[in-house]
């Protein structure tokens, strides 16, 4: 589900007992990939929510550091030095596949940290741009997904159309609820199955998301308050 907090190992375990670490994992589900993000100040990649709420922009990732002394320093590689695609190189892959053999795009499930060992899963995206821009001296990946529902039923993937109210809700907002919320849900304090909760969907008239219309919510209250809004 959309927005709800987990633990890094409950996050592990949602996704078959995986040991996430790497930011970019390509195809490590067989229906999907995986990127984990991070807008905090001192994240080492600079990854962004654009405007229209939807759409993510996500850094590429350096070269390793046994292949070059000062990784900040140099092009962000597309292939390593033994020839091998990079993590960069498969996801960019998958857009040149899906711009150009008209195959579907890259499913990726974006897990994001809001603080050390508490991270927000912010559902299903479609990889569908990429760019390979400068930045300062060096050139990095700027990786174009937008938010979508999906659906895995009988071995197939559908991507369906967002619901209209939908809209990602930023990172610095869920870091002020969490600490004003004190990590619980606000109806009946429950410390388990959170989820952040946008007050006003956007089809009821919702605006921009401030932190006075985002609280947390366990998966209980959550649903009891989708049910009286439908
Ligand atoms: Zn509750």
């Amino acid at each position: 589900m959309r927005d709800q907090i987990l633990s890094h190992s409950k996050m592990c375990i949602q996704e078959g007992g995986t040991m996430l670490q790497r930011g970019m994992n390509f195809r490590i589900n067989p229906k999907y990939s995986i990127l984990l993000m991070s807008q905090r100040k001192n994240a080492p990649y600079q990854d962004a929510i654009h405007d229209d709420g939807i759409t993510i922009e996500y850094e590429g990732h350096d070269i390793i550091k046994s292949e070059a002394a000062f990784p900040k320093l140099e092009d962000q590689p597309y292939k390593t030095k033994k020839g091998t695609l990079t993590q960069n190189g498969k996801f960019a892959n998958a857009v040149e596949d899906f711009k150009n053999k008209g195959i579907e795009p890259e499913v990726v499930r974006i897990y994001e940290k809001l603080f050390d060992g508490t991270w927000s899963d912010k559902g299903f995206f479609k990889l569908i741009d990429y760019k390979y821009v400068p930045s300062g001296k060096r050139k990095v990946f700027r990786f174009i997904l937008e938010e979508i529902e999906v659906d895995f039923e009988n071995n197939e993937t559908h991507i369906k159309k967002l619901k209209p109210h939908s809209r990602i809700i930023p990172s610095d907002i869920k870091r002020v609820v969490w600490e004003r919320d004190g990590g619980k849900c606000v109806e009946c304090g429950a410390s388990d199955n959170l989820h952040f909760d946008h007050d006003l969907p956007f089809s009821k008239g919702g605006s921009s998301i401030t932190v006075n219309n985002v609280k947390i919510l366990c998966a209980r209250h959550n649903l009891q308050k989708s049910d009286k809004i439908q």
